[in-house]
């Protein structure tokens, strides 16, 4: 039998072990080659892109732009970008970034708190920074299919479970109707269209319905859309071949309409649901959007190594601009 790709040392390329053996400086070149990387790794104000700049007698380590006439302003390795106004050294944000993405289901912040010693708040807002760099990637394709590549979409509910009642005998009816219709309150649907053979994108929407438009339009034309049978998903004929599977019956239909891809992506969504975070719905859909896109990213890179990851995170993070939601979340907003 083959090996696992998780079991192969492929799958591990990097270690928090590595990351925290790192020197001050280390970790700070990792950061000053990715940040700056559109001039070969030198620094260069992030301001006006002009290259002429010095280096301020600081720590930790600030330049400033020599353009005196029209900018002048300071930077560090971080400004503008979504690690803007650090407060922790550079090398625990790698190490950060290295314990989030060994954990394929995810990372409570409770449990990054206590391996990084900081505060539940910090971990909270930094995972979310994180996931707003995941989100970037995965949203940042603009349609997924083609001739030769078919597109499964499904959709899913999160949250508004109906708490059971201690007494079995107070099991009646109305408890079961509810349970089974918990579509109505603090309910989000999570709809996903996936590639078969690559990239998913999920979407968190009131219901599976206010997805259809939206998958009309991310999804390549031509390309064949395979559905199980919701009727709300008729109306995406008008645009796109399709292929229907009817679950009630089997998994795989014989001519091939499945959307087993779709279900994958779920399968991991919901353990890292029950497993990790515990409630992702009912915050006016943003963050569960944010959970959603975490594992779409998890699930689109699910065959690289840790390494890779690590990288690529590393990459959005300092490349991304300042957080508009998440930079001073915790502080009190001032009036303008
Ligand atoms: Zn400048």
């Amino acid at each position: 039998m083959t090996q696992h790709f998780l079991i192969s040392p492929a799958a591990r390329t990097l270690s928090v072990r590595q990351v925290a053996r790192m020197t001050d400086e280390e970790a700070f070149d990792i950061f000053r080659t990715i940040r700056f990387a559109a001039n070969g790794g030198e620094p260069f104000c992030p301001h006006c892109g002009c290259p002429k700049i010095y280096q301020l007698n600081e720590t930790p380590i600030r330049w400033k732009c020599a353009d005196y006439r029209d900018c002048g302003k300071k930077f560090s390795v971080t400004s503008g970008t979504l690690f803007h106004s650090r407060k922790l050294p550079i090398r625990d944000y790698l190490a950060v970034i290295a314990l989030f993405v060994n954990g394929v289901k995810g990372v409570a912040a409770l449990h990054l708190s206590r391996d990084m010693n900081i505060h539940f708040k910090s971990a909270f807002v930094l995972l979310h920074k994180l996931r707003e760099a995941m989100g970037a990637e995965v949203h940042g394709v603009d349609q997924l299919g083609g001739p030769d590549e078919p597109v499964e979409i499904d959709g899913t509910y999160i949250g508004g479970d109906v708490r059971a009642p201690n007494q079995e005998a107070d099991k009646q009816q109305d408890w079961w109707k509810a349970r089974k219709g918990k579509t109505e309150k603090n309910t989000v649907s999570i709809v996903v269209a996936r590639e078969r053979t690559g990239r998913a994108i999920p979407w968190a929407v009131p219901s599976e319905r206010d997805a259809v438009e939206i998958i009309r339009a991310h999804v390549a034309p031509g390309t064949t859309i395979h559905a199980d049978q919701g009727q709300h998903w008729n109306s995406l004929r008008r645009t796109h071949p399709m292929m229907r599977v009817n679950h009630q019956i089997e998994k795989r239909a014989d001519n091939g309409a499945n959307i087993n891809q779709a279900e994958s992506y779920y399968a991991r969504l919901k353990r890292a649901e029950f497993g990790i975070y515990h409630r992702i719905a009912g915050h006016k859909n943003s963050k569960t959007q944010a959970y959603a896109d975490e594992m779409a990213w998890r699930e689109n890179r699910r065959r690289q190594a840790n390494g890779t990851h690590w990288t690529a995170i590393t990459t959005l993070a300092l490349t991304l601009p300042k957080s508009i939601r998440w930079a001073g979340y915790w502080h009190p907003r001032v009036a303008v």
